[in-house]
């Protein structure tokens, strides 16, 4: 049955209206990814995040707005500086390709809420831990205070969406006539689990294996994702994630030669990548996770 042209071009408007849309939220995504590069340099030396602009760092020359177009700048320059020829690596593009998609991811998997920003919010700072931990084995406390932060109002906002349910309750009943109950947060809960948590881990591999165990970035991150995750299954499906990670990166780079069995390998890159995939798929990735570890 032949399709009156009037629908067509509405259907073709609309589709063209939604991928505007969507080029616009991956172009945003993108320009975050611009300042988180910005983030990951100058944050672990210290300085000012808005001054100066940014500059080549082979011959000082100021980058224009030509130059700081996401992606686009990278790959119209192939990776150069346009005043003095110098390469740059590949990873700044990398992670405005990333953040971009990040942004698009929230705006597929929670639409257009304060729930997909504050989780976009989030996986940005895990994208800055990723690569300043990376660089310079740190993991910075500012990173860590807005995932808390972040976590606290996910769950403030579940809070008030489901009432009570989703708090963490314990009741106390000594007689009849004599108990108490208190009542928390699950965010609050899940980051006092979380820290310790890797506080025990940090204790038993300094004092039981002789091995540096977790730093304090580690435990204090783990606090801020147990803020996010809660006290239960997302949190230990993060957990065990995080240290699956490790183990096969750890398994990789000894088989090359690159590390021996007893260097340190920092765990903040893998407790951000499974903070991400927990961020964005938990529903789908704790079942499979806990199944695997608890059942079979
Ligand atoms: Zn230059």
């Amino acid at each position: 049955m032949p399709v009156p042209p009037a629908e067509v071009s509405a259907l073709g408007a609309t589709d063209a209206a939604q991928g505007a849309l969507l080029a616009v939220v991956f172009l945003t995504g993108a320009a975050v990814g611009s300042f988180l590069n910005v983030v990951i340099f100058r944050l672990p030396r210290r300085e000012s995040l808005v001054h100066p602009r940014s500059r080549c760092l082979s011959c000082g020359e100021r980058l224009g707005v030509a130059d700081l177009v996401p992606v686009f700048s990278y790959l119209a320059l192939r990776g150069r500086c346009r005043h003095c020829g110098r390469s740059y690596s590949p990873r700044y593009m990398v992670v405005e390709l990333a953040t971009g998609l990040a942004a698009l991811g929230a705006w597929y998997l929670f639409g257009p809420t304060l729930h997909a920003l504050l989780a976009f919010v989030i996986v940005c700072c895990l994208v800055v831990v990723f690569f300043i931990d990376l660089d310079h084995e740190i993991i910075p406390d500012e990173t860590v205070w807005i995932i808390a932060g972040a976590g606290v109002v996910l769950d403030v906002m579940g809070l008030v969406d489901r009432g009570g349910s989703a708090a963490v309750v314990f009741n106390e009943q000594i007689s009849s006539g004599l108990g108490y109950q208190v009542v928390l947060p699950k965010s609050v809960v899940g980051m006092a689990v979380g820290a310790g948590l890797f506080v025990a881990i940090a204790f038993i591999a300094e004092h039981v294996f002789r091995r540096p165990g977790m730093g304090w970035g580690d435990v204090k991150l783990a606090g801020a994702m147990g803020a996010v995750l809660g006290p239960g299954y997302q949190f230990f499906s993060y957990f065990l994630l995080s240290v699956l990670l490790g183990a096969i990166v750890g398994l990789v780079c000894m088989a090359g030669g690159w590390r021996g069995r007893r260097d340190y390998v920092p765990f903040g890159p893998m407790m951000a990548l499974a903070g991400v995939a927990t961020v964005y798929f938990g529903d789908v990735v704790t079942p499979v996770v806990m199944s695997r570890f608890l059942i079979g």
